[in-house]
């Protein structure tokens, strides 16, 4: 259900995560997209069903997990968040 606030763009505190952050293709956090060459390493902070919610290791990691490196959990090959992400896109 749309809400009026939604629509005329007010926001009240953090966005909502995108569909890329969803799959693990953007930083939870600041929203560096994991596919481009020069993103940083992602590390596992959270998890939504069941995928896996990805940060930049440091102090993205920190924000969203409370620690730098992450939940202890190695983060899903790129090439497998891509291809599942593509797999839920609409
Ligand atoms: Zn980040």
């Amino acid at each position: 259900m749309y809400s009026q606030d939604s629509i005329s763009g007010r926001r009240r505190g953090r966005p909502e995560p995108t569909a890329e952050m969803l799959s693990g293709l953007a930083c939870l956090i600041c929203g560096t997209d994991f596919r481009h060459a020069s993103a940083p390493e992602a590390v596992v902070v959270s998890h939504r069903d069941d995928g896996q919610l990805l940060a930049c290791h440091g102090t993205c990691a920190r924000m969203a997990s409370g620690s730098v490196d992450g939940l202890d959990e190695p983060p899903l090959p790129l090439a497998e968040r891509v291809r599942r992400h593509r797999a839920d896109g609409s």
